[in-house]
């Protein structure tokens, strides 16, 4: 490290999946928004192992640019890992999260930087509406959040996403946190520090396609949930409980029933139906238990999060 840092206000955090047609706009954007604020800034640009050339977009705008730097994976780690990266390398007093879809617009960064300089670390915006998103993706996300918010420790506020300025000492705190399975949202609201929501409309995607296919959202929520809650390993106990309970009770009454005369609980169906029913039951917690354990091994590896092809300080060529 030279001695020579710059000193940067604000840092932007965009991380980037084939967003080719997303990457000149996002930038013009933020520049113009940053630009009006007065204060040195910075946008790192997280390449999280893109196929369709925005890898040479982010190049040509760091070359072209010194505002502009560039984070590169080796491959696609996840959008979670990007925007860790881009935590890692930003040195701002702030560091604001932004998709690069534009769905986030860079136009409320002033207004969360005012909230941080009335004294809160962490700014998260609030989507107050959603357009140009499929009422299943819709559904889901709410259903998302009021799950997660029930079941999780920590109180992750309704309807947030990852656009957010974070403070400093939210960054570094966040830093030290080098869980593989990220859920950011749940992290930054683990913390602590002072916290508001700033709303804003969350418009339609600028160009391309989500990034967030079905698989990837419910694996996002299953980090969510196991990152944040023991709940799911419990609910074998409640169940052991319960049905332990139930079949007690039963005893006396089908031994009443038969001397009574009653031909109930005669038959192979009340049979299968019942071990049918625990042995589901039992896979359904083993599933829940493998959902933890396989997580505790990807931690046991203590594999780097993330692997770069090249880094900010990198000499461009
Ligand atoms: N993204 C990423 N890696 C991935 C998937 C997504 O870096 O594996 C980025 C993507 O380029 C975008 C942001 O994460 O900047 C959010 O993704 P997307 O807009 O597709 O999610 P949605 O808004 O549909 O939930
Ligand atoms: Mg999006």
């Amino acid at each position: 490290m030279t001695g020579d840092t710059p000193k940067v206000t604000f840092s932007v955090v965009a991380p980037i999946y084939n967003e080719r047609e997303n990457v000149p706009e996002l930038y013009r954007r933020v520049r113009s928004s940053l630009e009006g604020m007065g204060e040195p800034w910075e946008l790192i640009l997280v390449d999280d192992g893109s196929t369709d050339g925005s890898t040479d977009a982010i190049r040509a705008l760091a070359a072209h640019d010194p505002h502009v730097r560039r984070v590169l994976f080796a491959r696609n780690f996840g959008h979670q890992i990007a925007v860790t990266a881009g935590l890692d390398h930003s040195r701002g007093k702030a560091t604001i999260i932004i998709d690069a879809d534009l769905q986030d617009p860079p136009e409320i960064i002033p207004e969360m930087a005012a909230r941080w300089r009335e004294g809160f670390e962490v700014v998260y915006a609030v989507r107050a509406e959603r357009e140009g998103e499929s009422w299943f993706k819709r559904f889901t996300a709410a259903l998302f959040y009021r799950v997660i918010y029930r079941i999780t420790d920590v109180k992750i506020p309704l309807d947030t996403g990852d656009f957010r300025l974070l403070d400093r000492k939210v960054v570094d705190a966040l830093g030290r946190m080098r869980e593989r399975h990220r859920f950011l949202r749940g992290m930054s609201a683990w913390v602590g520090f002072r916290q508001i929501g700033v709303p804003y409309k969350r418009v339609a995607r600028q160009a391309g396609e989500t990034k967030y296919p079905f698989r990837k959202m419910l694996r996002l929520a299953l980090n969510a949930v196991t990152g944040f809650s023991y709940f799911p390993l419990q609910l074998a106990t409640y169940f052991g409980f319960t049905s332990a309970g139930l079949s007690i009770l039963a005893i006396p009454v089908v031994i009443v029933m038969r001397l009574a005369g009653s031909p109930a609980f005669t038959g192979q169906a009340t049979t299968l139906i019942a071990v049918l029913f625990l042995g589901g039951v039992q896979l359904i917690s083993l599933g829940i238990l493998g959902e933890y354990i396989g997580r505790l091994y990807d931690e046991a590896k203590g594999r780097p999060l993330y692997v770069l092809r090249e880094a900010p300080d990198d000499p461009t060529g």
